[in-house]
Formats: structure tokens, sequence, C-alpha cells
């Protein structure tokens, strides 16, 4: 985002937009953006002074022009179980949350793409700050370069959620445009199959995505297999039923198929927070199963993590248990997850909620979680690995 009185950033530009803006500078060669592009996202330089294979003139004009434009780190939770929170503030201000989830054999970053969300699940206190405005792409690219950095992390076998605050389908030109920064070969190269977009339904979005010839995988929040129960919790049902979501997911999948975007065994993720009283019951498994059986399906199940704030409970370990087990009676392959970094608030819009004195919790209800234990029914269907907001 462009903040008057400031240079322009330089992260979150394309190779086209970047040679259109540096390519004309004094001195600047054909292959100038190039070395450029590559400072920044592939040897992630933090100055250009450090740029060391471009001339000191073109440093300096550089200097003169722009600025890296990084978000600044505001403030930064590591939990015991090694969850790192970071609470970004963006150039204009607001308050943006990022989450680092270490785990044996792989890493996730948890990313916002909105600051706030006007979507109003009623179980997520992100929702209840309603939408300031959308993130630019490089505004979400670079939380994950100020995560990478961080850690001082240089693999490229690194998971990106995009769950953080905010409904990812609400901002799509900017979350494709980090999509395929995060992606680029030649810069951050990370793959595609390890980029999950979550949304709660948003039907033209799903659809656009659909026609996509490089798309993230889907996660979709589901909560509830009743369209009148479902557009209670999560207002975007009323506009978008159940039944017109799961065309649009199939379609997705048909598409992804048909382009060989995707491998055979792929599914789509349905996220499901159990709320006591509300979604738990027997007879919402059984519609569950019926439901996601219409797509490759794979759940992930987790329970609502009480927030005063907020009017749900967490459902008795009974009615958990007697929950997962009809799921898995069923085949369906599923993955209880239980929270990462509980000592630190790691529930996305806590950190920006304390911060701002209000009340709340974070989107989906629980965000960086982890599986603590995989069905893999029938035999051949592999674990749910990412998690899911
Ligand atoms: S759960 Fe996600 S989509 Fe719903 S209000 Fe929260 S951030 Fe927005």
């Amino acid at each position: 985002m462009r903040v008057e009185g400031r240079k322009l950033a330089l992260v979150g530009l394309e190779p086209a937009e970047l040679t259109h803006l540096v390519g004309t500078l004094p001195g600047a060669k054909p292959f100038t953006p190039a070395q450029i592009y590559a400072w920044l996202y592939s040897k992630r330089a933090r100055s250009f002074a450090a740029m060391s294979n471009l001339t000191l003139p073109m440093r300096r004009e550089l200097e003169r022009m722009f600025e890296i434009g990084l978000p600044t780190l505001e403030n930064l939770s590591c939990s015991t179980d090694g969850t790192r929170k970071y609470l970004f503030k963006m150039t204009d201000g607001e308050l943006i949350e990022s989450v680092w989830i270490p785990e044996p054999g792989r890493n996730t970053m948890c990313l916002s793409t909105q600051v706030g969300c006007r979507m109003g699940c009623r179980f997520c206190a992100t929702g209840l700050m309603g939408l300031k405005r959308n993130l630019a792409g490089g505004e979400i690219v670079g939380q994950a370069l100020c995560v990478l950095d961080d850690i001082g992390y240089r693999d490229r076998r690194v998971n990106v959620v995009f769950m953080g605050m905010g409904e990812g389908l609400d901002n799509y030109e900017n979350v494709m445009k980090a999509f395929r920064l995060l992606t680029d070969p030649d810069g951050i190269a990370i793959s595609s199959r390890r980029i999950t977009l979550s949304t709660v339904g948003l039907v033209p979005g799903i659809e656009r995505l659909a026609t996509e010839r490089r798309a993230p995988k889907l996660a979709i929040s589901l909560n509830s297999p009743f369209d009148h129960e479902r557009s209670d919790i999560m207002p975007v049902n009323r506009k978008y039923t159940i039944a017109s979501l799961m065309d649009a997911v199939a379609g997705f999948m048909s598409a992804q198929h048909a382009g060989k975007r995707i491998r055979l065994n792929e599914r789509v993720t349905f996220e499901y927070v159990l709320l006591k009283g509300v979604n738990d019951t027997p007879a919402h498994a059984r519609e569950l199963i019926r439901i996601v059986r219409r797509v490759p399906a794979k759940l992930n199940l987790l329970a609502f993590n009480p927030t005063p704030s907020l009017p749900f409970e967490r459902p008795d370990e009974p009615w958990i248990e007697s929950f997962k087990q009809i799921l898995l009676d069923a085949d369906v392959p599923v993955s209880f997850r239980r929270s990462r970094g509980r000592d630190i608030g790691a529930a996305c819009g806590q950190l920006v909620t304390a911060h701002r004195s209000q009340p709340g919790q974070k989107r989906h209800d629980e965000p960086p979680l982890t599986p603590v234990r995989v069905a893999t029914k029938p035999a051949g269907v592999r674990g749910i690995q990412e998690p899911s907001g």
C-alpha cells in the first residue's frame, strides 16, 4: 500500500512491474531488473547497499527513489512449543498477524490477507473487527519474507496457509499476486502444492480460482452441514448455500484434474470447528459425511477454544470422541488437531485485539493448529497435514 510521503516499495512487484519501474533508470542494463528481483525475493537483501552486483550509482538511485518495503515487526511472541507469532505494523499503522508453526518434518507459515474481515463469522474475533482494508500483494508476501528472515530459514520446503486475518477470496487479486510471487521459481520458489487458501465459501471466488492456470490448494471452513445453522454462525451461507458451495468446489476439483494441475489423489480440506450444542451431534456428523463425499475430501476437525467475548463453548470430550468416531467409521479421512502456541495467544486476532484493547479471538476460531491424530481410511489415503484456520 502506498502512503503519501513514503517512497514506493519494491517488495510486491512482479518481474514485469519491476522492469517497467527500474528498467529506465540511468545506467540500467537489460538484466538489471532481474538482478534486483533476485535480490528482493531469492537472495533476500534487506538494503540496496547489499545488492553487490549493482553499480554504486544504481544502488544510490534505488535508495533515492524506492524502499524495500517490508512490514515492521511490532511484537513477537514465542511459545514453548516453538510457535512464533508476529504482530506486524503496516505503513499506514494498521496491525496484522502472522504465525510460524514448526513441526517435525514440516514447517508452516500462516499469513493474513486483510486487516480485519467482513465475513462476520460468529465464532471469530477478527470478524468482530469488521473489514478495515485489503492487504496489498506486497504486504502479504512481505509477511512471509519477514518470518523467513526471522527464522533464518532458507529451505523452500515450507508450507504457506492463507488463513490468518481476513478472507482470502475477498481480496482475490492481491492474494493471487502474493501466490505468484511466493511460487515464482526465480524468486521465493515455494511449490504451489505447499500453499493453501482457506475460505468460508465465496462461490464466485472459487469459480474464478478454477479458471487459473495455477492455483493454491483449497480449504473450506464448513462448520455445519445444515444451511439454517450454517447461515446463523456464518452469514456468508445466506448468500451461498452449502449446495452452491459444493457445486463450486466440485467444479474447482474437476478443472484442476482436467488441467492436470493436481495429483489424482488430491483432496479438498473441509474445516469443522466443534461448537458445544450447536454442531456437535451425531446427526451433524452423519450429514457432514454425506456432504463431503461429493468430492475427494478430507476433514480437519477441531474443538472450539472458549473465549469470553464469543458466545460458544467447547464440547465435552465424550461428545468430541463420539463425533470423531462416526467420521472414522464412515471411512472419511479425518484429522483432529490441537492448537499451537496457546501460551502466546496464537489464535489469530488475539494479538491485534489485545494491542487495541478490544475483545476477541480469531479466525476460524482456533488457528495455527497441528494434527495430533490422523486416520487414513480407506487404505492408501494419506493423512491430513496442513493446519487450517
Ligand atoms: S473466520 Fe475467517 S472469514 Fe470468518 S470472520 Fe473470521 S477471518 Fe473472516
